[in-house]
C-alpha cells in the first residue's frame, strides 16, 4: 500500500465506496452493472447523434458532481474509456474532437475545465486531433439552474462563437460534453459549428438523461 493511500483511501469512481486496492477504479458491484449498460442515444437538432454510455441517475450523478465540483480530475480518464467505447460502437468517422468550453471566469474558479480534460483523454484514445472550435461570448447562468427545454435553449442561444473556423470547415466533428440533459448546449454548439462550416456534428457525453 502506498503511503498516500492511508490518507486518501481509494474509492469507487461511481458509488464512492472504499476499494481494496489503489489499482482499481470502480468497485466490484459497480463493475457488474456498468458492463450491462446500453448507450443512451438521443436525437437532437443539428446533430447526427448524441450518445452517452451511462444514464444520468445515481450513483453516476454523484460521481459527475465530484468530478465537476469536488476536484476529482482523475475521473476524466475513467469516464473517457467508457465514452470512447460508446463512440466506437456508433461506427462514425470523425476528423477531430472538440468540447463546449466553460467561461474563463468559471474555469478560474474551478481550476480546470472538465470537458477539456475529458476531451484530451478521448483525443488520445480515439487518436483524433483535439481542436478548440468554440469560445464563450458571455457568462450565461448555469444550465443546471434552468429547467424547461425552452428556457435552456434561450439560456445558451448566442453564448458560443466559432474560433479558427478554417481548421474545421468541411470536417466531421465529435463534440464532448459532460452530461446531456435536454441537449440544449449540444444543439447550440452544433448550430454554431455547422453555421461556421462544419460538415457534421455528433455529441458524446459521460451520461444522459433517459
Ligand atoms: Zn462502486
Amino acid at each position: 500500500m502506498r503511503i498516500l493511500d492511508l490518507f486518501f483511501p481509494p474509492r469507487c469512481v461511481l458509488c464512492h465506496s472504499f476499494l481494496k486496492s489503489s489499482s482499481e477504479t470502480i468497485c466490484s458491484d459497480c463493475s457488474k452493472w456498468v458492463l450491462h449498460q446500453k448507450p443512451i442515444v438521443k436525437k437532437l437538432r443539428y446533430l447526427d447523434w448524441a450518445a452517452a454510455p451511462l444514464a444520468y441517475e445515481e450513483p453516476v450523478r454523484g460521481s459527475i458532481h465530484r468530478f465537476k465540483f469536488g476536484g476529482r480530475e482523475p475521473y476524466a480518464a475513467v469516464y473517457a474509456d467508457w465514452i470512447a467505447a460508446c463512440v466506437q460502437s456508433r461506427d462514425t468517422a470523425f476528423d477531430l474532437v472538440t468540447f463546449a468550453p466553460v467561461s474563463c471566469q468559471r474555469k478560474r474558479r474551478r481550476g480546470y475545465d472538465q470537458a477539456e480534460l475529458l476531451c484530451r483523454e478521448i483525443s488520445r484514445l480515439l487518436q483524433l486531433p483535439l481542436a478548440r472550435t468554440l469560445e464563450k461570448t458571455r457568462n450565461n447562468p448555469k444550465q443546471s439552474r434552468t429547467t424547461s427545454v425552452q428556457s435552456r435553449r434561450a439560456n445558451v442561444l448566442g453564448v458560443y462563437r466559432a474560433v479558427d473556423a478554417s481548421r474545421f470547415s468541411g470536417k466531421s466533428i465529435l463534440l464532448i460534453d459532460d452530461v446531456i440533459t435536454t441537449g440544449a448546449t449540444a444543439e447550440e454548439c452544433a448550430r454554431v459549428l455547422l453555421t461556421a462550416g462544419a460538415a457534421s456534428v455528433s455529441c458524446a457525453a459521460i451520461a444522459a438523461v433517459k
